[in-house]
């Protein structure tokens, strides 16, 4: 089976379960090649719903949990949002879909390095910056919204600030049982939080 009708029947999967609310993320996951994203013994299995291994370590999250931050974050076209936690890329290719200007930081320089390249060749405006997510991108906020791909303890502080009022912030929240929450930022600069079921995703670093 060729990539794209693969990607379509993951795709009707994930409907079909009921994982997909926005049109948005929907439409995302339907252009943004996951194949490209996993090494070339990986391929096979791009488009089965968990998580891939893409080095250093670390894993590309299930299309379903893409799918479910993508809807919870619900980035509007034109928006600028943050993303702490690069990896291979397609999480970041998949916001930079609905989105059209992401801002990444990764903590590994080689994993920067090839998705910096993959997304370039793909023509997604990403912009990554090798460093440590708990200090944000202050250079570049406010952002309309912000979420995390690995799991930390509670939300980095530089992180909410760098969130305007009305925006939200979406991250797995806990150490060993984490929890992925939602918070929206208040005029205050005080978090609504919500919480949206158990997750595992792997630990930040720093
Ligand atoms: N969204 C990614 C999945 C990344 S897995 C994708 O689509 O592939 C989580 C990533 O967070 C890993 O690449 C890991 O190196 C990175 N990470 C861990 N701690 C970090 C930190 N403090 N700052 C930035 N990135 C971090």
């Amino acid at each position: 089976m060729d990539h794209e009708r693969a990607r379509e029947r993951l795709v009707a999967r994930l409907d079909e379960q009921g994982r997909i609310e926005r049109d948005a993320t929907r439409e995302a996951l339907l252009a943004v090649p996951r194949h490209e994203f996993v090494a070339e013994s990986r391929r096979k299995d791009a488009y089965d719903d968990r998580p891939l291994p893409i080095g250093a370590d670390q894993t590309i999250s299930a299309p379903h949990m893409v799918a479910i931050m993508s809807d919870l974050l619900a980035p509007e076209a034109n928006d600028s949002i943050l993303e702490i936690g690069t990896g291979c890329g397609y999480h970041a290719a998949v916001t930079a879909a609905i989105a059209g200007d992401v801002k990444s930081i990764e903590y590994h320089a080689s994993l920067a390095e090839n998705a910096r390249e993959r997304l370039s060749e793909l023509g997604y405006t990403v912009d990554i910056r090798v460093g440590d997510g708990h200090d944000g991108w202050p250079e570049h906020a406010p952002y309309d919204g912000a979420y995390l791909t690995c799991a930390a303890p509670e939300i980095p502080e530089a992180v909410a600030e760098q969130v305007r009022p009305g925006g939200a912030i979406v991250a797995p929240i806990g150490t060993r049982r984490q929890t992925l929450v939602r918070a929206r930022r208040r005029a205050d600069g005080s978090l609504d939080r919500t919480e949206h079921g158990g997750v595992r995703f792997v630990p930040m670093q720093g």
